[in-house]
């Protein structure tokens, strides 16, 4: 298959999203109007290119401090049951129009209490938005099954409440629990009560680990506190030595005891390329570790991260990833699976998605363009 896969034909490809922030992922119009209706001030531009443009340049300013600033203003507008549901209804019809059949689209209660709202409240909103979007895509022929994980902040108090909250929404759509925020200063281990609850409910959870901070922070979030996938684990590669002029194949790493047991247990990687760039967890989408890390075969799959920050969608990663790496169908039904593979939904219903939805999907996509060919 000689053809290289373009933006256009990627969006039409049948993908699986696992690592997505609810409040990374505004349409920039909404965030004005819904600034409008609520009586939020602050807003540093007027009309939604402008706003585009400032979130983008925000994020990529490189400056860590800005970059936090951007989620003042979505959180900020996302204080209302009505802008919470709003807000989760156009993300399922958003990553529908990309492709996207499955995703697991992740947001932290504890951070929509401004004006009033319980816990409960908030999730109940959420919830209610991705069916509205689910319906609605499925209206417009596109559809997608949202899954919905609580995150926790790792700089608070409350993770155990939001594990609780996590089961006890988990047969509605809440299908994981996921703590993120800052790394350094901020070990998972100090969660462990979370996540030993969570394991004694058999329920599963996903940590952010091993984008900003080193190899100590995925063998926290794997040896002590069980995580089932690693948010972004990029770091992994810090455990793995490249000989000098083997690093076509990746022939000849070595591995060592953390970064072999990351492999041999399958842990999925939610790996987000921009997003790595943006806050210089990897140097270049051409340099990011995960060209190695899919030579190793290890799990890894794509993901977003913030969308609206990265002026990004999952069809424009894999787009991106088959610039650097000269990636074909082959490799992103690989992705694919992978990410399908390492869902927190029951395993059948992983099944059935990746023999009906992704694998006739793609085939009809390498049939098609081999038909072109011929
Ligand atoms: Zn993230």
């Amino acid at each position: 298959m000689t053809d290289k896969p373009s933006h256009e034909r990627i969006r039409t490809a049948p993908k699986v999203l696992l690592h997505d922030h609810l409040d990374g992922g505004l349409r920039p119009q909404t965030i004005l109007e819904l600034a409008d209706e609520t009586g939020y001030r602050g807003l540093p531009a007027a009309d939604a290119a402008a706003l585009g443009a400032w979130f983008a340049e925000a994020a990529d300013s490189g400056s860590l401090e800005r970059y936090l600033e951007t989620f003042g203003h979505t959180v900020g507008v996302m204080q209302t049951a009505a802008a919470l549901a709003r807000v989760a209804a156009e993300c399922a019809e958003d990553l529908a129009a990309d492709g996207v059949v499955y995703a697991e689209v992740r947001f932290a209660p504890e951070n929509h209490l401004e004006a009033g709202l319980s816990l409960e409240q908030v999730v109940e909103a959420v919830l209610d938005g991705f069916r509205a979007g689910e319906r609605r895509a499925a209206e417009a022929g596109r559809p997608i099954r949202v899954g919905t994980l609580l995150t926790a902040m790792r700089h608070a108090a409350r993770s155990s409440e939001i594990a609780e909250l996590a089961v006890r929404y988990r047969d509605v759509g809440v299908v994981g629990f996921d703590i993120a925020g800052a790394e350094a200063g901020h070990p998972p281990t100090r969660h462990l009560a979370a996540f030993e609850y969570l394991q004694r409910e058999n329920a599963h959870f996903t940590i952010h680990a091993g984008e900003a901070f080193g190899l100590p922070s995925i063998w926290q979030a794997l040896q002590w506190c069980g995580a089932d996938r690693l948010g972004h684990g990029v770091r992994i590669v810090d455990d793995i030595a490249v000989p000098e002029g083997a690093e076509g194949a990746g022939d000849g790493a070595k591995l060592g005891r953390l970064a072999a047991y990351v492999r041999d247990k399958r842990v999925p990687l939610e790996m987000c390329p921009s997003s790595n760039v943006q806050t210089g967890a990897a140097p270049s989408i051409a340099e990011h570790p995960i060209g190695l890390l899919r030579r190793l075969r290890f799990r890894v799959t794509v993901n977003t991260d913030n969308r609206l920050m990265s002026g990004t969608s999952l069809s424009r990663e894999f787009a991106e990833l088959v610039d650097a790496f000269g990636y074909g169908w082959d490799d992103i039904e690989w992705f694919t699976v992978n990410a399908m593979k390492s869902a927190f939904i029951p395993f059948d219903e992983r099944l059935a998605l990746i023999n009906g939805v992704i694998k006739p999907g793609f085939a009809r996509l390498k049939w098609a363009v081999g038909g072109a060919e011929r």
